[in-house]
């Protein structure tokens, strides 16, 4: 039995915390975003980030060459590089993989995404993100075997060997299907999906898997890639999906007990 956890890099979210819970067991993949430190590097490189909204209101990163150069050297070098220093330092033996290494994400290039900007559909031609098509889980499954944990992030590589960036809820959606996981826990700064985004205390705690699709009008933002990978991954039959905190003690456990937004 295998759990895929998802921690988030935004602001607020306590990575600390969650692999302090995770040194204590042996059945996991985790897969890391790190928004505050691709934006954090952008500033200091003077290449502040950009995000853009699509039609469906969906936003992303704007991952154009330059961009995308700061979003490897933040998630692959920075970010993936102290998790797996600190797992390190806690006992856990463990590697961080991009999806590029031995080519673990397959990803499809997004040809010209749909970005609404002053009011107006326009296509950004020349952005590097794309859609994992692929996991290789027998490279996961053999670093398991071995007593290793792997850490996944971004970017991922296409079939013609580009770089793009991809979301990391989307890649543990993926990653969780290949394996056949029993459960995806999505960690982030707020206690699940609320029903109103202010509000803690309005957090959905169960929801049938069946209506899963009547939770993505609720989710604004980036929230709205976690309702869709909680989509594709119960589609792909990973039984349970939970949308949680990262912050407080024991976030894993907390998680599998059922706190946060369970989806099953
Ligand atoms: P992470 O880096 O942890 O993946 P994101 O910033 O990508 O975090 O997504 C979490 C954010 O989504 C929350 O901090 C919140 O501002 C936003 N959000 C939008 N709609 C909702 C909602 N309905 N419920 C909870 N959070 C929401």
């Amino acid at each position: 039995m295998t759990i895929v956890v998802k921690v988030g890099g935004a602001a607020g979210n306590s990575v600390s915390g969650v692999l302090a819970d995770l040194a204590d067991r042996r059945d996991w993949v985790l897969v890391h975003g790190g928004s505050e430190e691709v934006d954090r590097l952008g500033a200091a490189l003077g290449r502040p980030a950009e995000y853009f909204t699509s039609p469906s209101g969906v936003v992303s990163r704007r991952s154009d060459a330059a961009h995308l150069e700061v979003v490897v050297l933040a998630l692959a070098g920075q970010v993936q590089t102290r998790i797996v220093a600190e797992l390190g330092r806690l006992g856990v033996r463990a590697v961080g993989l991009s999806g590029v290494d031995d080519r673990l994400l397959g990803a499809t290039r997004r040809e010209g995404a749909r970005a609404v900007v002053n009011g107006r559909t326009v296509r950004l031609t020349d952005d590097l993100s794309g859609a994992v098509t692929s996991v290789r889980a027998g490279l996961l499954r053999m670093l398991l075997d071995a007593g290793i944990s792997p850490v996944v992030g971004p970017p991922a590589v296409t079939g013609a060997g580009e770089v793009v960036n991809v979301d990391a809820d989307r890649v543990a959606a993926q990653v969780a299907v290949a394996l056949g996981a029993t459960d995806l826990l999505l960690l982030t700064n707020v206690p699940g999906l609320l029903r109103s985004v202010d509000d803690p205390s309005s957090r959905i705690a169960r929801v049938p898997k069946t209506d899963v699709a009547t939770l993505v009008p609720l989710a604004q933002g980036r929230m709205k890639k976690k309702v869709l990978a909680a989509r594709d991954a119960l589609a792909g039959g990973v039984v349970r999906v939970v949308i949680g905190s990262s912050r407080g003690d024991a976030p894993v456990a907390r998680a599998l007990a059922g706190d946060g937004t369970v989806i099953e």
